[in-house]
């Protein structure tokens, strides 16, 4: 039998990922070795404090403080330290070495990523992420690859678990939005500082790595809209559930055509994030607790799902495990990088220029006339309705106590969606605007 060659992997983090990482590459050495043509050597673990205790049980003399020796003598280095610095000068360092390396680090990509990627490029390596976006979920390798002779024209994720576990929760118990990320950080779905999730900067970076992905052209976190949320108040999941809907954060990476003069009559990409309602009958609405999903339709494929674990030290360390396998491959094989494609060039699209469908809900006078003038107006903008329903309250003497509009609109653009909702918020029948927010699925 031939002797195996050995590929000198080293781990940079032993965290709650990093633990499971070097867990498996222990434990399952043999058939890795058989599955990838190459003896997989955990080369050593960098960590802050060499000798803190670790969730799994490791050989001590893998531990070292020194991560800049141990990746330049590696061939494959995987970077789950998260943060910044020193991952970033510690993957260059990496690249520039010859390594390839693995990632789970999406705030460093959607910061710098285009620098990352072409500094892999250069040096004729291969930079891998799936454990980046969605956790355990195999979803950049099934766009970058499986619908590559595909033409994707819109991604929809659920791709922060603490938020839809908060929404979640609002939805199935009535909690407001402060219970319900109080019970989150109880059961550890949310951290102490919960801003990165709540606001919707964690979603909005695997936002910008979703779009890049698809639509062949590097989007940063500058492109992406992102609005989290803090401001989802029990009153508007009451009332989406009672027109039929569910609200989900979601990550849109949608191609538009061309809305305005400024992109120049070319199509462009519209990548956001914010609160969405839903239909209860779309597959996204099913999705309940923690859990994440990312929802593509495709010229050819059509719809796809793609459901599962998105966080979590063993879901996400599976994807490590499933790139660091394909990196020893290439590396056994020999052969060029497996590179993004960056061909499509299409522009990063304004909010103003998004097409959505809104779900607006009014405090209204009860007066004769009031919602032909609501609907006058919506038709001055362009914006045409496609549900208005009209409920009265009344108190026990059945006097008429308020009067409750909900109107759902056809898709028209974000500006004129947002003009529209202007103007009515001026007319003296209404006393208030009490939800404004954006549908997707109808
Ligand atoms: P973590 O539990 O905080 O672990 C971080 C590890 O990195 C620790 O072992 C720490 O060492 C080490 N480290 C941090 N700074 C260092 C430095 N300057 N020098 C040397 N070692 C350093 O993180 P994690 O949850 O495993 O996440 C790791 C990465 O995976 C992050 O980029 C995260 O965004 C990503 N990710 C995580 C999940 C998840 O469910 N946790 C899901 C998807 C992606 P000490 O132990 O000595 O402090």
């Amino acid at each position: 039998m031939t002797e195996l060659r050995t590929l000198k992997v080293a781990l940079l983090g032993c965290g709650n990922v990093g633990a499971q990482v070097a867990r498996i590459l222990i434990d399952d050495a043999e058939s890795l070795a058989s599955r990838t043509g190459a003896r997989l050597e955990l080369s050593g673990i960098a960590v802050r404090n060499v000798d803190a205790p670790r969730d799994v049980e490791l050989p001590h003399e893998l531990f070292t403080a020194d991560a800049e020796t141990l990746v330049k003598d590696a061939d494959v280095v995987i970077e789950l330290m998260g943060g910044i610095e020193p991952a970033r000068s510690l993957i260059l360092s990496a690249f520039r070495h010859g390594a390839c390396v693995v990632t789970g680090n999406k705030a460093l990509l959607a910061l710098d990523g285009p620098t990352l990627y072409e500094e892999a490029d250069k040096a004729g390596v291969q930079l891998s992420y799936e454990a980046a976006v969605a956790g355990a979920i195999p979803i950049l390798r099934p766009i970058r690859d499986s619908l590559s002779g595909d033409r994707i024209t819109r991604v929809l994720g659920i791709v922060n678990g603490t938020t839809n576990f908060i929404l979640d929760q609002m939805d199935s118990t009535g909690a407001q939005f402060a219970d319900a990320l109080a019970e989150a950080q109880r059961l550890g779905y949310a951290e102490a500082d919960p801003t990165a999730d709540v606001e919707g900067h964690d979603a909005a970076a695997k936002a910008a790595i979703l779009a890049s992905l698809s639509f062949h052209t590097r989007f940063a976190l500058e492109d992406v809209y992102c609005e989290g949320i803090s401001s989802v108040s029990a009153a508007d999941i009451a009332a989406a559930k009672d027109a039929g809907f569910v609200i989900k954060l979601l990550a849109i990476a949608e191609k538009l055509p061309a809305a305005g003069t400024d992109t120049d009559g070319k199509p462009g990409v519209s990548v956001r994030v914010h609160p969405t309602l839903l239909p209860r009958e779309h597959p996204l609405a099913a999705v309940r607790g923690a859990f994440n999903a990312v929802f593509i339709e495709a010229e050819n494929a059509g719809e796809l799902m793609f459901y599962g674990q998105g966080a979590g030290g063993t879901p996400t360390a599976s994807a490590v495990m499933g790139d660091l396998v394909s990196a020893a491959r290439r590396l056994v094989l020999g052969g060029p990088g497996r590179t993004e494609t960056t061909t499509g060039h299409v522009p990063a699209l304004p909010i103003d220029a998004a097409i959505t469908s809104y779900y607006i809900g009014l405090d209204v006078a009860d007066q004769p006339g009031v919602l032909a003038r609501i609907a006058q107006l919506f038709a001055e903008h362009g914006v045409s309705i496609e549900i208005m329903r009209q409920t009265i309250h009344r108190d026990a003497d059945s006097k008429v106590e308020s009067a409750e509009l909900r109107i759902v609109t056809h898709r028209a653009s974000e500006a004129a969606l947002a003009a529209t909702v202007q103007a009515v918020k001026g007319l003296d029948v209404i006393n208030s605007v009490t939800s404004v927010l954006r549908v997707e699925g109808v």
